[in-house]
């Protein structure tokens, strides 16, 4: 399905630095050396079965500012360790043991992810504001030891005659790089500069987001019960709720974030309630006053251009991608060119379609912004005929994960038991816990943990992430794997049902997921994600809720019992590629304008001009917007994780594209066991042993092809 794109644009919310911390968390995780620790428990070694497992049931938010700050002062010591080693640098005494050192603060981070992300309170919110620029004034510490990265540099020259082994060269190498990208070869001016612009940036970045949930928090709409026209029961119900905890009871209130914008404007019959909407969530961080983030993001561009700059690049963009699968600006704006164009001309029969319907109707309106999504789904239903409520009906919760687990088990060889309840810690009772394990030798693979339900102070979205991942280098360390949703939980014995979106996003996350389980990398460092590659396997996942075995097996309906009727899947499927001109238009924008942005000379720049002027130049169609405007791009200003990365989804796209073009080629189609085999050795367990783009040679003897992604979404494909 298309969509898989969007999906992936709403696992990641506003904290960037969040963002980091869950779908590549793993990039920090460092395994091992078990140290006594003061009674901080969140400190101490994991103990119980499977290797030892976090203390979820222990954790409290007072101990996380104390423990960040031990588990930073001990992986300082160790870093000391080894640049005071008197012994000529080796891999062993040097890169290895960097691999080891910071066990305790991955361990913290763990339970400070889930405070962050699973039970925010304005408390940990507060420590969080305070440990930022304490984290970032710490990675500068040891990105700028030179003394490590003589040694680093000393061991890289010597493998550059005498090669290591091929992981080992690759850990080696990707360490190098990374000291070298931090400023590690910089004089001492210059590194002084370059940890102040670092500072400056992790406090910049804070404020962005902070502006941008206070718009967030602010523009409320509240309605009256004569205003609900259209909208759903269930819609309807939580606007109420909503209203009630902002203390209008009695109102409806649309909260100014998407979950709440989008099914208002897709259903809301009206209008200027609408437009109301619509202003408020596009405004967000540009409303003129003390909380907008124009200012802050000129100057989080200028300080990017000067820190780049003291590495003598000449621009962030040219930086940033050296270790991306697109290596080049160029590259990858090549292909944002190359879908714009058919992106746009579709967008254009959408409105004709749409404005067709709306002259039908006598309504007497040019298609707008705020008209888009409910003339759309004007469009969707004559079209297609497709109701999205009796969909749901064959979704449940449970059936589906019985499908993710079927799905593992036939290409990955995995199987799932449910661990005892009470036999792991977790942090919240609705958690529940897997064991993993491998079908036929039964050895023990990890642990998948599952928080499933909306609660306050969870973030929105899904998203996936490890407590522990693969290593053999020191001894095997097991996987410890969660995802995490936001379905709204039943009452006792109930079913949950989801819709057809989030069905696919519950495959995604668990793609990650299998990433995560099928890791045979040896050192941590190879568990890291390539933000352009990481992507790719959890979209393809996606693909296997609409094969037939999942279908016949798991979609059933909640009272009768009975399998999806196929000409109901017959019409998902045909409906797959509608509006992608408008869900494909609004992400590039977005993904064009992160990198005009990071090209564009900083120095008198002026980011409102910019974005409108950019945007014209595009031809970007009048009846939408970017799907995040510059002054609420969280991906690109709350942080770095997808600063000229946000093509990466796309980047992505076309392997997968490819890839399940590769499967449906296959005799055994989705099954295909020689083509799964395939996809688990070199796109899966590899991790980042080995290169992105050479990985994917070896599993599809040729590079990917950007048609694949134009079929998938409808484009027209050019036939040479
Ligand atoms: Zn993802």
């Amino acid at each position: 399905m298309k969509q898989s794109n969007l999906k992936s644009l709403q696992l990641f919310s506003l904290i960037a630095l969040l963002v980091l911390v869950s779908c590549n968390k793993d990039q920090n995780k460092r395994v091992t050396t078990d140290e006594k620790m003061s009674d901080n428990i969140l400190l101490q070694k994991w103990t119980g079965p499977y290797g030892g497992v976090p203390a979820f049931d222990k954790m409290q938010v007072k101990d996380v500012q104390s423990a960040v700050e031990k588990g930073m002062e001990l992986s300082l010591a160790e870093i000391d360790a080894i640049t005071d080693n008197k012994d000529a640098p080796t891999f062993e005494n040097t890169i290895e043991e960097m691999e080891r050192s910071g066990s305790v603060l991955n361990r913290v981070f763990s339970y400070y992810g889930i405070f962050r992300s699973n039970m925010s309170s304005p408390e940990s919110r507060k420590v969080q504001s305070e440990l930022a620029p304490k984290l970032s004034e710490y990675s500068s510490k040891i990105s700028q030891n030179e003394k490590l990265f003589n040694r680093i540099k000393t061991v890289y020259d010597n493998s550059q005659k005498n090669p290591l082994e091929a992981d080992q060269q690759r850990v080696l190498e990707l360490t190098y790089k990374s000291f070298e990208m931090q400023g590690a070869e910089l004089d001492v001016d210059k590194k002084a500069r370059y940890a102040a612009i670092n500072k400056e940036l992790s406090t910049l970045y804070t404020d962005f987001s902070n502006n941008v949930l206070h718009d967030e928090e602010n523009y409320v709409t509240f309605l009256n019960k004569d205003q609900l026209k259209g909208l759903s029961e269930g819609y309807i119900k939580s606007a109420a709720v909503s209203a009630k905890e902002k203390g209008q009871e009695g109102k409806y209130a649309v909260i100014n974030t998407r979950s709440s914008m989008d099914p208002f404007l897709t259903y809301s019959d009206e209008r200027p309630l609408r437009k109301q909407v619509w202003t408020n969530y596009y405004s967000r961080g540009d409303n003129n006053d003390e909380y907008d983030n124009k200012k802050i993001i000129e100057k989080i561009l200028k300080l990017r251009r000067e820190r780049v700059e003291l590495l003598g690049y000449k621009n962030y963009a040219e930086w940033r991608l050296q270790d991306r699968m697109a290596k080049t600006p160029e590259n990858a704006i090549e292909l944002m060119n190359a879908v714009w164009p058919a992106a746009i001309a579709r967008v254009k029969e959408e409105v004709t379609d749409m404005q067709a319907i709306a002259d039908a109707n006598g309504d007497n309106i040019t298609i707008e912004p705020w008209d888009y999504r409910y003339y759309a789904e004007k469009v969707r239903k004559k079209k297609y005929d497709l109701n999205s409520e009796e969909v749901k009906e064959y979704l449940q919760l449970d059936k589906l994960t019985q499908a993710l687990f079927y799905t593992a088990g036939r290409l990955f060889n995995f199987d799932f038991k449910p661990v005892l309840e009470g036999t792991i810690p977790v942090f919240q009772e609705d958690v529940k816990v897997w064991e993993v394990t491998d079908k036929d030798s039964g050895e023990h693979i990890g642990l998948w943990y599952l928080d499933p339900y909306a609660r306050t102070g969870k973030r929105s979205g899904a998203w996936a992430t490890t407590y522990r991942s693969y290593t053999t280098f020191d001894g095997k360390k097991t996987v410890l794997a969660s995802n995490n949703s936001n379905f709204v939980k039943p009452a006792p014995g109930e079913a949950v049902l989801v819709s057809w979106d989030d069905a696919s996003t519950f495959f995604h996350e668990f793609g990650h997921a299998l990433h995560f389980f099928s890791s045979k990398v040896r050192y941590p460092t190879l568990n890291g994600g390539v933000r352009d590659y990481t992507e790719f396997q959890s979209q393809l996942l996606e693909r296997w809720l609409s094969t037939d075995e999942v279908i016949n097996q798991f979609l059933v309906h909640y009272k009768t019992g009975k399998v999806i009727p196929a000409v109901l899947v017959a019409k998902i499927k045909e409906a797959a590629t509608f509006n992608q001109g408008f869900s494909t238009t609004e992400y590039l924008a977005s993904a064009i304008m992160d990198m005009k942005l990071h090209l564009a000379d900083p120095a008198n720049l002026d980011v409102g001009k910019f974005e409108k002027e950019t945007l014209a130049e595009l031809g970007m169609p009048k009846e939408l917007v970017m799907r995040h405007r510059t002054p609420q791009f969280g991906h690109v200003f709350s942080g770095e994780g997808y600063a000229t990365a946000y093509y990466g989804y796309m980047w992505a796209d076309v392997l997968t594209a490819d890839a399940a073009e590769a499967f449906k080629e296959s005799p055994g189609g989705f099954y295909d066991e020689e083509t799964a085999k395939r996809l688990v050795k070199y796109l899966f367990e590899p991790r980042n042993s080995i290169d992105p783009a050479e990985a994917y040679r070896l599993f599809r003897g040729r590079d990917a092809k950007i048609e694949a992604l134009m079929r998938d979404r409808g484009f027209p494909v050019k036939t040479e």
